[in-house]
Parts: structure tokens; sequence; C-alpha cells
């Protein structure tokens, strides 16, 4: 009796002793492992009525509503109150604050280091994947250092040699039939960049080898002229890329870059479908990202476009005029161009809850930086 309570004392004690050590189950499960891999998914032109639009035009609940934390994010770059994609693509990638049309350089026109960039450099393994070319502002604005995104040709020429692992999107035009006579599709042999013209095929993964899928001249076809699931489908393959080097963590941004040239068009049908279609990709994320545990994933927008909303119809009755009726739904623009609102910023996994509040685009960029700090 007396040694059994003795034991159990000493057992107490000892186990008290570890206590301070201890972190929480969950905490110390990431940390012990790596740092979380990062997904950031970027909506180009995703305001909250282009999301909304999942709600009413979707089959099922949208992927979007399974996030637990939720942020707004202050759009505006260095030289304007609206942004373009360049600028709002260059807040996310290098933190900083710069001009429309600047891809991957601050506002004095000088190169900034990217966080794909940072992080390759410490063996990350880096996808980058968009329906629009690979060329294009948005994904270009992580890998590429030029002072106005319309230079697709040199931002072609930058990808032979930057540390993107995996891609997938369109933008052929851009590496083959060039004006200068090159041939980057042959060149990036000589960089072990092994590029796909054809189709999503499945590749047996090479460590030392750099894979890219170029399925388009330009942008990738929009939903209604076919695209189908390309979206969800290079995001699942570059998680059967980065599985392969499971030991590695890794970035990837995924781009719906769609949804904003269905604001540009004031399509209704155009963006509720290029809407659909990117909400796929997040569910694949999320999928992902719940069976692994320690992955970070992060939907936000670099600025919402068409000054789009989602508005009554209005019917008339015969002797009274009209009225509106609010359970009839049209698409509405304001305008042909990007708008200044706020964008959602939604998060899932280790470090979420950094990303609930209102704060700029930059500050994305500085709270991954600050998450992966404390790994
Ligand atoms: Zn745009």
């Amino acid at each position: 009796m007396w040694i059994s309570s003795f034991l159990a004392i000493l057992l107490q004690v000892s186990l008290s002793a570890q206590e301070p050590t201890q972190t929480s189950p969950t905490k110390r499960n990431y940390s012990e492992v790596k740092p979380p891999n990062i997904i950031l998914l970027i909506g180009d032109g995703m305001g909250l009525s282009q999301m909304s639009s999942a709600l009413f035009y979707g089959e099922q609940s949208p992927n979007y509503e399974r996030f637990p934390v939720v942020g707004l994010s202050k759009t505006s770059s260095s030289s304007h109150k609206i942004t373009d994609s360049a600028a709002g693509a260059t807040a996310f990638s290098a933190g900083t604050k710069t001009y429309n049309g600047a891809i991957g350089m601050g506002a004095d026109s000088t190169a900034v280091p990217t966080l794909l960039e940072d992080l390759a450099q410490q063996n990350w393994r880096t996808g980058l994947i968009a329906t629009s070319s690979i060329t294009h502002a948005t994904p270009a604005s992580f890998y590429a250092h030029v002072k106005l995104r319309k230079q697709e040709f040199e931002i072609a020429e930058q990808l032979l040699t930057a540390p993107v692992h995996f891609f997938a999107g369109g933008g052929i035009r851009y590496f083959s039939n060039r004006l200068d006579e090159r041939n980057l599709l042959q060149e990036a042999e000589a960089y072990r960049l092994r590029i796909d013209t054809n189709a999503l095929h499945p590749r047996k993964w090479n460590s030392k080898d750099r894979y890219g899928y170029l399925l388009a001249k330009g942008g990738m076809p929009r939903m209604l002229d076919g695209r189908g699931d390309f979206l969800t489908a290079a995001t699942q393959m570059a998680f059967s890329y980065f599985d392969n080097f499971g030991q590695d963590p890794f970035f990837l941004m995924v781009e719906g870059s769609q949804v904003d040239w269905g604001g540009h068009a004031n399509d209704g049908e155009y963006l509720t479908t290029e809407m659909l279609d990117f909400d796929q990709a997040i569910g694949a994320a999320l999928d992902y990202a719940e069976k692994d545990g320690n992955t970070l994933v992060i939907v936000t927008a670099d600025h919402e476009c068409g000054g789009f909303a989602l508005v009554s119809e209005e019917i008339d009755v015969p002797f009274q005029g009209s009225r509106r009726d609010y359970d009839s739904l049209r698409f509405s623009f304001t305008s042909g161009g990007h708008s200044a609102t706020m964008v959602p910023v939604l998060a899932y996994g280790p470090g979420a809850e950094k990303f609930s509040g209102i704060y700029e685009n930059t500050a994305i960029y500085a709270k991954i930086k600050a998450i992966l700090a404390e790994h």
C-alpha cells in the first residue's frame, strides 16, 4: 500500500517535471515533423460577390465554406488606389507594395527576392499552376523580375532557370515560334526542365528534374469552351509530385486566373463557371491538407474585378409599375476593370488563426514568414 502510493507520488512528480517542456499535441506534431507545406490559392479578380456566386450557381455547397478563418485584405498598390494583378501578386510573393505592372520588382524598379525563391534555397519544392499563361502576371510574380508584366517573352526565359520544380498552365507562344527564333522548349532540356505540351501525363518523378506542362498557346481555354478539370487535375498532379519527395516541404500557388477575365468581359456566366472551377481546386487543396495534417491552405484574391454584384430582377406588374423580385438574381457589373474593394482571405491549417482581421495584402506574405519562423 505504502509502496504503491509512493510510486504514484513518484510518477506524479516525474510527470509534472516534464510538463514545462511539453507543448500541445498538435503543435508538437507540426514542429517535430517539418515546417508546414504552403498552398496559396489566388482567385484573380475574386471579390465577395464572385465568391457568393458559387452559393447560387453551384451544384453543392462551395468548398470555401470549409475554412475556419476569414480575414479581409486591402489591395491598393504603391502607385494606384486600384491595383493590377502584377502589383497584387508581388505583394503576396515578395511582401512589398509596388507599382501597377511590376513583376517581382519593388517600387524603385529593383528586383525583390520572392518567397518561392527563398524557400527553394532552403530545399523546399515549389509549384505554380494557372489557367492563364504561366508567364502571366500572377504566376510570373513568384519567379520572374521584370519592370512590366507585358514582357512575357523575357519572363519565359527567366522560367528556364527559376527554382520552380513543377508548373502547369498555358503560354507555349512565349517559348517557341518566338520572334528571336529561340526555342525555349528545347533549351529547357539543358536545365533538366521537362516540358510536356500535350496533356497532363503523369511521369516517373525524378528528384533532379523539373516538370512543366504548357497546354495552350496563350491562356488556357475558358470553362465555357471545354477546359474541363485542368485546374483541379493539375493541382492533384502537383501533390503526387510533391508526395514523391515527402521529406521536403512544398510551396504551391494555384491561380483561378479567369475569374478576372469574366469580370473584365462583364460576362456573368463566364465569371461564375470560372469561380466554380476554382472552388473545385480549393476543395482538392483542402482534401490534401486535411489528410496531411501539416499543410497551410490560404485562399485569397489580388483584387475584385468588374464591380460585380448579384442583384434582384425587376418585374413588371400590370397596372402597378414594377417591383423587385428578391428571389430572382441577375448579374450586374459597374466596371470593365478592377475595383478598390477589399477581398477575402481564408485560411486552414497550422498558423491559420493569424489570417483573421483586416490588413494590407503584403501582410499575407509577412504572416506566412512569421508562421515559418516558428518552425
Ligand atoms: Zn484583371
